[in-house]
């Protein structure tokens, strides 16, 4: 086993064990009966794709890759990268919503299901950052670069400079300047960070997140979408989840490695996602400024959603068919 993959199944399986015992109040390990359940679902082998919003052509096209055979972080790099080079997309990739200052700054990372991952944060100039992290991963001893490292490192993997703000962009972010307050919108009709889980015909789940980050955030700000267990989380044994929304409060729950470890222990991608949004909202009288999304699938092919309020919606994709389905969400009153 190479040194870092070692160092970090070590760290995920101390925090996993720390987790597993205040869910269930002691350190056991799952029941027999669940660990059977599990064994059980692992030749599950039906492509799936799954993404936050309404991205049906990127949700289409990692499905299409799916069917066709290809491995499930390769489909969903392809499916986000619909996304990051859509120029009418405000808030991925080129075209994005710069911070306050005019720069585009680009998150992504990816999960494989063999447990690597690799990240990048803050990058200018680059429109494909979910292939730039999955390089991070395969091509470096480390699991995130950064900013102008990170730039750097993707031309010397040959991905070309390119000019990220729009006119658009450009033009709305001067509007926004003329009475500047940040004030991030609940939901962005459709238009928001995709995340995306895939089902390889093996069975094997992969997961790729990528985003212009929050509209206007000061520079250098970096939310939940690139971070490993915040914006998404893989344990190809268990299932993925991963996050959109205001990336601030996933982060203080790790929200996507809570799903998944909940998911270890009985729940399933439905009820997972729930307390993940419960565990934001009991602790947080704020909840009714922000929106937070959770989408999740579990390796019997089972996929839930979650939300703060009401308008989020994700793409399925499966048996050939892909689907935009309303999320159930917390703020009923
Ligand atoms: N989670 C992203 C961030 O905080 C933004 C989003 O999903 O809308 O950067």
């Amino acid at each position: 086993m190479k040194r870092r993959q070692f160092i970090r199944n070590a760290a995920l399986t101390g925090a996993g064990l720390a987790i597993g015992k205040t869910l269930t109040g002691c350190a056991d390990t799952p029941s027999e009966e669940k660990k059977e359940a599990t064994m059980k679902t692992k030749t599950q082998n039906t492509p799936i794709a799954i993404c936050t919003w309404g991205f049906a052509n990127a949700n289409a096209k990692a499905g299409e890759e799916l069917s066709k055979g290809v491995k499930a972080l390769d489909a969903a790099i392809s499916g986000v990268e619909v996304e990051e080079e859509n120029l009418k997309n405000t808030t991925v990739g080129k075209g994005g919503a710069p911070d306050r200052e005019g720069n585009v700054t680009l998150d992504a990372c990816v999960m494989d299901s063999n447990g690597d991952c690799g990240s990048v944060l803050c990058v200018e100039n680059i429109t494909n950052v979910a292939e730039l992290a999955k390089r991070v991963m395969t091509e470096t001893p480390h699991v995130i670069l950064a900013s102008k490292g990170a730039e750097e490192f993707a031309y010397r993997q040959g991905f070309e400079k390119d000019q990220l703000l729009t006119d658009a962009s450009k033009k709305a972010w001067e509007k926004w300047l003329e009475s500047p307050e940040y004030k991030p919108l609940i939901n962005i009709e459709n238009h928001d960070t995709i995340g995306m889980l895939c089902m390889d015909k093996d069975g094997d789940i992969a997961g790729a997140c990528t985003t212009s980050g929050l509209s206007y955030k000061m520079k250098g700000r970096v939310g939940d979408s690139p971070i490993i267990g915040s914006g998404l989380f893989i344990d190809n044994e268990i299932g993925g989840a991963v996050a959109t929304g205001m990336g601030e409060e996933v982060l203080k729950t790790v929200g996507s490695f809570l799903i998944v470890e909940l998911m270890r222990n009985g729940m399933s991608p439905q009820d997972a996602c729930v307390e993940a949004v419960n565990r934001i909202t009991s602790k947080n009288d704020r909840y009714k400024d922000f929106q937070i999304a959770y989408i999740a699938i579990n390796k019997a092919g089972e996929t839930g959603s979650y939300c703060i309020h009401k308008g989020f919606t994700y793409m399925k994709y499966q048996d050939g068919k892909n689907e935009n389905v309303h999320s159930d969400y917390f703020d009923k009153a």
